[in-house]
């Protein structure tokens, strides 16, 4: 009945590539980092694409920009609503560009550079028509880039 009931009973779409929902705090991408080559990865592979060594899980945040999408009106997969939007995003912490899905609940307000914050809710179902867990970037609309106090990351760039 609620969206909270509904939640508990869905499952993720991919395991491992987000963390964070389950609990209530801050959805997050979990990605992969090789600190040899200085080289991010979204989903973490099992080895560097450039040294050949391990990649170590790496948390790469929440929060991004928008950097390109679109809104696709053909009848959509998987229960996805009609229309949906995909994007990509350049993740604020890595710099990753990663592609996904947009919150169809706000197609109408998706401008290039917006900020976007990772959400996981139920979105559509999977191949046997069970609700799914997947994760989406919706706007950002918080003014909160003007001061922050509680940097829960600690992972800030910092220029000077
Ligand atoms: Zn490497």
């Amino acid at each position: 009945m609620s969206e909270t009931t509904e939640l508990k009973h869905a499952t993720l779409v991919t395991e491992g590539i987000v963390t964070g929902y389950e609990d209530g705090s801050r959805p997050r991408l979990v990605g992969g980092y090789c600190p040899d080559c200085a080289r991010w990865y979204f989903p973490c592979p099992s080895y560097c694409r450039s040294c050949l060594e391990p990649v170590q899980a790496a948390d790469l945040g929440g929060e991004g920009k928008l950097h390109a999408f679109t809104v696709i009106r053909m009848r959509p997969p998987l229960g996805l609503p009609q229309p949906y939007a995909v994007g990509y995003v350049d993740l604020k912490e890595s710099g990753l560009r990663v592609f996904c899905l947009l919150d169809p609940s706000a197609i109408d307000r998706y401008r290039l550079d917006m900020p976007l914050r990772l959400t996981v809710s139920v979105l559509g179902h999977d191949g046997s028509g069970q609700p799914c867990l997947r994760p989406y970037f919706s706007p950002g609309d918080h003014h909160e880039d003007a001061e922050k106090e509680t940097d829960t990351g600690g992972g800030e760039v910092r220029d000077e």
